[in-house]
């Protein structure tokens, strides 16, 4: 059903999205096995933090600048293939300095490579530069600053990103307020790991326009109202939610109730590879275990684009799109 229908994709990290192909092409020595054992999770893992383990992998095969190029545009394939209209791709600089290059060059690398991808697949898309919650002060300003610096390009955001579990927000409340001085645009891992407190505590120091995750947030009656009021947008990612065991099984999972409840949220993969998804997968995956239709796949896409970090130029192109192609 929803085979050709076009899609957008606001919750997708780059470094958890190689395919075999192109990490085939970086590492040639990656056999096909180790390739599905370590950079591919389990539909099971132990929590966040030992799903967040898989990425190292993907990582490691972004340090040179030809790296971060190949990987970039191995995704604008994979985008194109999964019918992604527009997407919002997101990585922390900061881990990619291992073999030399400079915070500038990474993004610089990334953020060419994605105007590359563009001319070529047709996909529209932006970049979100993410601080990580085990990273210093330091760290996390080093990463809003990059922002800063690279605005008005593809660049069109910050996000906190990690282990929301084991480490606290503190070092990270000076970047975010920072950004809302300057007038970034923010979202925020949160109510992943943690219930609702998490997001509370998100939304209070953070003040981000998206939540990545947030799903936890429907256990608590006051935080849904909130979100409601606020237009805060959910970036919700079902497969993702399944491994890191915010729930024990896709039938538990409570994207159908929050979205009855009214909120805004879209559909998303978080880690192409890592959850071993693609968006078409996923919007599968609802509509079996929750009966979805046509009609709840376009209400997500017009809300994601709604909550996108882009021109109003953008988002009425992408909606006519998805107008035409949802109401047909
Ligand atoms: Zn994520």
């Amino acid at each position: 059903m929803s085979n050709t229908l076009p899609k957008i994709e606001l919750h997708l990290h780059l470094d958890c999205s190689l395919s075999y192909d192109i990490v085939k092409k970086i590492a040639p020595n990656i056999t096909e096995n180790v390739y599905k054992a370590s950079f591919i999770a389990p539909p099971k893992c132990t929590d966040l933090a030992d799903y967040i383990e898989r990425a190292i992998s993907g990582v490691k095969l972004m340090q040179t600048k030809e790296q971060l190029k190949l990987v970039t545009l191995d995704l604008f394939d994979q985008l194109k293939k999964d019918n992604v209209i527009y997407a919002e791709i997101r990585f922390a600089p900061l881990i990619h300095l291992d073999k030399g290059l400079t915070p500038e060059e990474v993004v610089e690398t990334v953020n060419d490579a994605m105007t590359i991808g563009m001319e070529t697949s047709g996909v529209k898309a932006g970049l979100i530069l993410c601080t990580l919650r085990h990273f210093s002060e330091e760290q996390s300003m080093r990463t809003i600053k990059l922002v800063e610096q690279f605005k008005g390009t593809n660049v069109v955001g910050f996000d906190i990103a990690a282990d929301e579990a084991g480490f606290p927000i503190a070092n990270h409340v000076t970047a975010f307020q920072r950004a809302k001085r300057k007038n970034i645009s923010c979202t925020a891992h949160a109510g992943e790991a943690k219930g609702p407190e998490s997001v509370w505590e998100t939304l209070t120091n953070l003040y981000p326009k998206r939540i990545g995750h947030g799903v936890r947030s429907y256990e608590d009656k006051n935080l849904v109202n909130f979100l409601k009021e606020k237009n805060i947008h959910l970036e919700v990612c079902p497969t993702s939610n399944i491994q890191t065991n915010v729930y024990d099984r896709l039938e538990d999972h409570k994207i159908n109730e929050v979205y009855n409840e009214g909120l805004s949220i879209s559909v998303n993969t978080d880690a192409r590879t890592i959850s071993n998804t693609t968006l078409e997968n996923e919007y599968t995956i609802l509509k079996d275990k929750f009966g979805w239709t046509k009609m709840h796949f376009f209400k997500c896409n017009m809300e994601a684009i709604d909550h996108a970090f882009t021109s109003n130029e953008i988002k009425a192109e992408i909606k006519s799109k998805l107008i035409e192609a949802y109401q047909k």
